[in-house]
């Protein structure tokens, strides 16, 4: 099996990256950073959003698992002290795979430029870069309604414990295909009338955003800012594609939730 193994960068996590890497090496794996079966990412929830970046044009053949350093992490579930039992586990016994669904998003322009396709494991985020953003939203082929605020949040479930959840969005277990759409401070009054709550929609319903005016955008895929200009529309839905994290043991969703936000 081959492996790569990716740290956030701090002394801590470069550390620990180091002995993951030592330990697999010693266990006969080959270290390959272009065509890896199975990342170990050394950090936090930020260094396995990189770590799916950088693999995710071949989803279908990488595994990735999450060593926490520093708070406890939702995608980064192993702690420092336990990689000799991790790396046992990678070397030595055939893993579970869980997998969660992604987001896509397909950016379509106005004149010569090709429309861009992006996949996020957490959520894809639209704001102005100045003032507010005017967008009309149809869901399935139908115009649900017309935008005006601060911005708007598309996320995956496994996403809907990030962003999603600071503007009061629900949270998703991530066995359920689906992304959610949710506000950020939107304008209410006479001209303008949101439903005012997030939107949960199923596989195959698609989101598009249309830019009533001409605006520059900061769209935002994960923790990736793009400055996005002669925008036709954003298109969301859930990806064909899922990322694949190696389960060696289980850890449910709502003990990472209540440990995360309840009893910490
Ligand atoms: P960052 O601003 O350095 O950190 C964002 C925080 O979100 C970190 O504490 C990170 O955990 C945590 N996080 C990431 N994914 C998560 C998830 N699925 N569930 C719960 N917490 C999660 O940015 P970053 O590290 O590059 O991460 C980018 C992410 O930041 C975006 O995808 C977005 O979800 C989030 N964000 C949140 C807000 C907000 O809550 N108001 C605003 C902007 C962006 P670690 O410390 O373990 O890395």
């Amino acid at each position: 099996m081959k492996f790569t193994v990716r740290s956030r960068g701090d002394q801590e996590s470069n550390m620990i990256a180091q002995k993951v890497h030592n330990y697999l090496e010693e266990f006969q794996l080959t270290s390959d950073v272009s065509e890896p079966d199975i990342v170990v990412s050394v950090g936090g929830d930020g260094t396995m959003l990189e770590a799916f970046h950088v693999y995710n044009h071949r989803l279908e053949d990488v595994s990735f698992v999450g060593v926490h350093t520093g708070h406890l992490g939702f995608y980064a579930d192993w702690q420092p002290e336990e990689v000799e039992k991790l790396v046992i586990h990678i070397a030595k016994t055939p893993f579970k795979i869980v997998e969660y669904p992604l987001l896509e998003v397909i950016i379509r322009y106005y004149g010569e430029k090709k429309a861009e396709r992006f996949l996020a494991l957490n959520e894809c985020s639209v704001k102005s870069t100045e003032g507010s953003i005017v967008m009309d939203i149809e869901i399935k082929g139908e115009s649900f309604e017309t935008f005006r605020g601060d911005g708007l949040c598309i996320s995956t479930p496994s996403g809907s414990t990030a962003y999603n959840k600071a503007l009061g969005g629900a949270i998703l277990h991530p066995s359920l295909a689906c992304i959610q759409l949710a506000e950020m401070a939107s304008i209410n009054n006479r001209v303008y009338r949101t439903v005012g709550s997030p939107l949960v929609l199923p596989q195959h319903h698609t989101c598009l955003l249309k830019p009533v005016k001409e605006a520059d955008f900061q769209v935002t895929i994960d923790h990736l800012t793009l400055l996005q200009q002669d925008v036709k529309s954003i298109q969301c839905r859930v990806a064909e594609e899922k990322i694949r994290f190696a389960r060696f043991r289980p850890f449910p969703f709502w003990k990472r939730v209540r440990e995360s936000f309840i009893t910490g």
